[in-house]
């Protein structure tokens, strides 16, 4: 098939990389210059909403799909006139928007933490009830990796700068045990698969290790509940992910959803039988059959900012590099390495 991918991050590369032996023909929509996918498609460096680069892809293309969740909705919905779109636009333009995928959350009985729009310091103060260090005030587009979020207790020029530029929400602060992930997709004849929970330690909002799998049979079947409800609802075809607090009851709390292949899932290229970069491409394409249960324990670590030493890293047994050929900036992710051992306890 000929598939058209908005976005040429990383994301992008793993999918074509991972999907090479299924024999699709690629082509990557992404404003910047040598994005690391470009070097594995045909890349048109243009703005998402370009309209005729949009006409192009209807007219030559069979589906589009997204590596980077900030597409402009008008451009899906054009595309969705003529050809397969997945995920959905509907589905996009909830996860663009934390108000949205909150009320949602809500909506489908998923535990969420308490949380509401805000406009002014008043809001802030009136929603907090005076305890502002227990609650985050957040932008409701265009936040990721900690980005566009602050503490309510934190400077307030700050914070009336993210209210000026931004419509926000706020919500209490999670007091959690942990983190976890689960990975779903759903084809369009209704198949949906699930991989077991994955474990995931961020610092400053940036995900920095995954650690899998995370096995507690309660939790796996409740979070599968909430996902079921989510992909049914938005009839949604293609890897989802819904990231989670495990809080101090041992209840799932959800924080947000990737309409995408998720960085908390780099680990299955080299842990799982079929990667989530293959499932979704599968998905989306119609030919995934069935999600093999052979797993590996893995441990997944983030490279931020700077490349690590390939002669320690040469140190490391069972270890994969994966480069994303990116230049070195500060926070900025290059890469990853993901590790297999015999037992999450090996691997700890
Ligand atoms: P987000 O930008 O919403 O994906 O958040 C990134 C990370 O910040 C999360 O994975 C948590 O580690 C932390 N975080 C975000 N929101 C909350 C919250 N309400 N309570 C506790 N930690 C949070």
């Amino acid at each position: 098939m000929k598939i058209a991918i908005f976005g040429a991050g990383q994301l992008a590369m793993m999918m074509i990389e991972e999907s090479r032996r299924l024999g699709h023909e690629f082509v990557l929509i992404d404003p910047s210059s040598n994005p690391p996918a470009s070097k594995f498609a045909k890349h048109i460096k243009t703005d998402f909403n370009d309209h005729e680069t949009l006409e192009y892809i209807a007219k030559n293309y069979d589906v589009a799909t997204i590596d980077f969740e900030n597409v402009d909705i008008s451009s899906l919905e054009f595309l969705e006139s003529h050809i397969n779109v997945y995920p959905p636009s509907s589905a996009l333009a909830v996860c663009q928007d934390r108000l949205l995928e909150k009320n949602l959350f809500k909506e489908l009985d998923i535990g969420v933490t308490k949380y509401g729009s805000v406009t002014n310091i008043n809001d802030i103060d009136k929603f907090s009830e005076g305890r502002r260090s227990n609650y985050l005030i957040k932008s409701r587009r265009f936040g990721y990796d900690g980005k566009n979020q602050f503490k309510c207790n934190e400077d307030v020029s700050k914070i009336k700068n993210l209210l000026s530029n931004n419509e926000c929400i706020i919500e209490e602060i999670v007091n959690f045990s942990t983190e976890v992930s689960l990975i779903c997709v759903r084809q369009q004849d209704n198949k949906i698969f699930f991989y077991p929970l994955i474990e995931n330690f961020h610092k400053n909002g940036i995900l920095r290790y995954s650690l899998f799998p995370f096995l507690n049979k309660e939790l796996q079947s409740t979070a599968e509940r909430y996902a079921r409800d989510l992909l049914n609802h938005f009839n949604y075809v293609g890897v989802l992910v819904i990231e989670f607090f495990i809080n101090k009851d041992g209840n799932l709390i959800a924080n947000e959803m990737a309409p995408r292949v998720h960085n908390s899932g780099h680990w299955s290229i080299e842990g799982s039988s079929m990667s989530q970069f293959e499932m979704h491409i599968r998905a989306i394409t119609g030919t995934l059959n069935k999600l093999s249960d052979d797993f590996k324990p893995s441990l997944m670590i983030n490279i931020l900012s700077k490349c690590p030493d390939e002669k320690k890293l040469s140190l490391l047994d069972n270890h994969h590099f994966h480069n994303y050929g990116k230049e070195e900036r500060s926070l900025r992710k290059l890469g990853h390495i993901t590790l297999t051992k015999a037992s999450v306890e090996d691997l700890i």
